[in-house]
């Protein structure tokens, strides 16, 4: 069974330049999805050790009168990479082909819209900030100098 991506995130209100993509995935996935994105220019990734449940787990029990999860949590890591519009599609198939099993479990991909980036170093803000040198838009314009 393939997943299924046949929308596209272009069509998704708000409208922004650039979107945060932001993946909920299995925490032995990881090395193999950070370094394809790396293989297709992504460099900017952030992820954090976060602990979650979905429809792996989440029961809940009373005691004495009050409800409170379980503590059946499952360790996960959060992926956020920051792409202008037209990357967003791209690094959303990278990250389901590299993390996908089939299984419950794999994870979630959430899409923001960010309103602006800064570079601190610089105080660059937007296109030239989320730009990083040798980037995917730098990749790809070197393989097509007319695009
Ligand atoms: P500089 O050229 O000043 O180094 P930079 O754009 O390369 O700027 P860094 O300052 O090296 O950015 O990045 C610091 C941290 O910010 C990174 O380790 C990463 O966690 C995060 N980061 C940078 N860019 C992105 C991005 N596009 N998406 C997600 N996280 C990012
Ligand atoms: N969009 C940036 C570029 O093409 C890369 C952003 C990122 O690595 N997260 O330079």
């Amino acid at each position: 069974v393939k997943a299924q991506s046949s929308t596209s995130t272009t069509d998704f209100v708000p409208e922004a330049n650039f979107y945060k993509v932001e993946a909920i995935l299995r925490p032995w996935r990881v090395p193999q999805v950070s370094s394809a994105l790396l293989r297709m220019g992504i460099r900017g990734v952030t992820i954090s050790d976060v602990r979650g449940f979905g429809a792996q787990g989440g029961l809940t029990e009373r005691q004495a009168g009050s409800e409170f999860a379980e503590d059946n949590f499952v360790a996960k890591v959060k992926m956020e990479i920051v792409v202008s519009k037209d990357q967003v599609d791209a690094v959303i198939e990278k990250i389901i082909e590299e993390a996908r099993t089939g299984e419950i479990g794999d994870g979630k991909i959430f899409v923001i819209p960010v309103a602006d980036v800064i570079r601190v170093r610089t105080g660059e803000r937007g296109e030239k900030a989320e730009r990083m040198k040798g980037g995917r838009a730098d990749m790809i314009s070197a393989a097509s100098p007319l695009a």
